[in-house]
């Protein structure tokens, strides 16, 4: 099955608002075997509406919509939609008194008049009731089998229904044959450029064929998504397994997990079977690394504490960096990023430590010292290692890429450990 997407929304065209619904419509339909062929994007504005579906309608003969079944004046997805489809739009006593008794129970009564609209529905539609918000979904198909569905804007209220009423009714109508997926698997990567991992897989492509390789770069290193189209289930995980295990030992040592795994994860996990307990000195990232740490649940058992050095004076006070090392080689050097991590280690009564220093801009930047300028450290015990990296990209960019090098770096030092 093909379908279109129209997200309405004067909000996502302004980019007040980015379009998660369509992300996650595309990803959900997938993996039900739904390929998503177009996305359009309209404001609350009925003849941009009513031309959006139309012209998907006539394309696929399927489309989701989303956005616009609120009770205020800017909402007009549904009597456009319903209008497209000669439909009356009359009051449901169900959905009504649905919406009615969310109100009550909300401490919200009497029930705003402008509501009562949205207990409206068009002449001969299927009701898909949504716990979660008042509008309900709408579920409408003509005598000619076209399909439109109507989703409300709220994405937590979006996903339910889509996962509760949609798909499974899309599943039914699409019976049939033997259902057919679109499945992803990722491997995750960092600290290794996009074009020198091109270079190691060369065409390992062609080799996986018929599923298809993604490089996906992103500030927290390189995703290579394998997907299978339009395959059986179970020969879709068999074929995605069997080319992971192809492409795993080329990546090596650079991968970290496959899937949605995180760093932090990984790195918590190696600190855990080594019995090590781990502590952060921090001054560019400000923090950043112990979030991400601090974000796993049951991080308590390893991660004792961190501390955001910023001003040299916290250097030299919490993490006893020598004043001398300070002024003969600067905040962001190689001497202090390794006095950080051992100070650190003191500081915390931690044997694991990682300690960042950097350059993250825009101002502050020399000649041999440009921004985006990283010193990183980490200290296993006695042993010791110290890198410096070069990023890219904006102040939030380089300290998002710091943090994730820091706890890299880590997890290759424990590997090595
Ligand atoms: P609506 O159903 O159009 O009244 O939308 C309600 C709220 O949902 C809006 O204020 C947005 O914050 C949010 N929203 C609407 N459409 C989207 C979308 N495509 N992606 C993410 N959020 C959205
Ligand atoms: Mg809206």
């Amino acid at each position: 099955m093909k379908l279109e997407v129209v997200t309405v929304g004067t909000e996502l065209l302004l980019g007040y608002t980015v379009d998660t619904n369509a992300a996650e419509l595309g990803r959900a339909l997938a993996a039900a075997g739904i390929e998503v062929v177009r996305r359009t994007t309209v404001a609350d504005r009925p003849d941009a509406i009513r031309a959006a579906v139309a012209d998907a309608l006539q394309r696929t003969g399927v489309v989701v919509t989303t956005g616009g079944l609120g009770p205020t004046r800017d909402d007009v997805t549904k009597r456009v939609v319903a209008e497209l489809c000669g439909k009356r739009l009359v009051l449901d006593p169900a959905v009504l008194s649905t919406i009615e008794a969310r109100f009550r129970q909300l401490g919200r009564w009497p029930m705003p008049e402008s509501n009562r609209s949205q207990a409206e529905v068009p002449e001969g539609a299927t009701v898909l009731p949504n716990p979660r918000g008042t509008a309900p979904g709408l579920w409408l198909e003509d005598e000619r089998g076209r399909l439109l569905v109507l989703l409300p804007g709220v994405p937590s209220e979006m996903r339910g229904l889509l996962a509760e009423q949609v798909l499974p009714r899309l599943a039914q109508r699409d019976g049939g044959d033997r259902p057919r997926v679109v499945l992803s698997r990722t491997l995750r990567t960092t600290g290794v450029a996009e074009s020198s991992l091109a270079e190691r897989i060369g065409r390992l492509d062609e080799e996986v064929a018929p599923l298809t390789l993604a490089y996906l770069p992103s500030p927290d290193g390189v995703d290579l998504r394998l997907t299978a189209w339009g395959l059986e289930q179970g020969e879709a995980e068999a074929r995605l397994a069997a080319a992971l295990r192809r492409l795993r030992p080329i990546v090596g040592e650079d991968c970290y997990g496959e899937d949605a795994t995180d760093l932090a994860a990984v790195v918590l996990e190696a600190l855990r079977r080594g019995r090590h307990r781990l502590g952060v000195a921090e001054s560019c990232t400000g923090g950043l690394v112990a979030q991400r740490v601090t974000a796993v649940p049951g991080a308590s058992d390893t991660f004792v504490g961190g501390v955001v050095a910023y001003a040299d004076v916290m250097k030299t006070a919490a993490l006893k960096v020598p004043l001398e090392i300070l002024q003969a080689h600067g905040a962001v050097s190689e001497e202090t990023v390794r006095a950080m991590a051992v100070g650190a280690q003191r500081l915390f009564s931690a044997d694991c430590t990682v300690a960042v220093t950097g350059i993250a801009g825009p101002t502050g930047g020399t000649p041999d010292k440009p921004v985006g300028t990283v010193w990183l450290a980490v200290a296993v015990d006695t042993k010791l290692r110290a890198l410096k990296r070069l990023f890219p990209g904006d102040r939030d960019e380089v300290r998002r890429r710091s943090a994730q090098a820091a706890l890299d770096l880590l997890r290759r030092a424990l590997a090595t450990s």
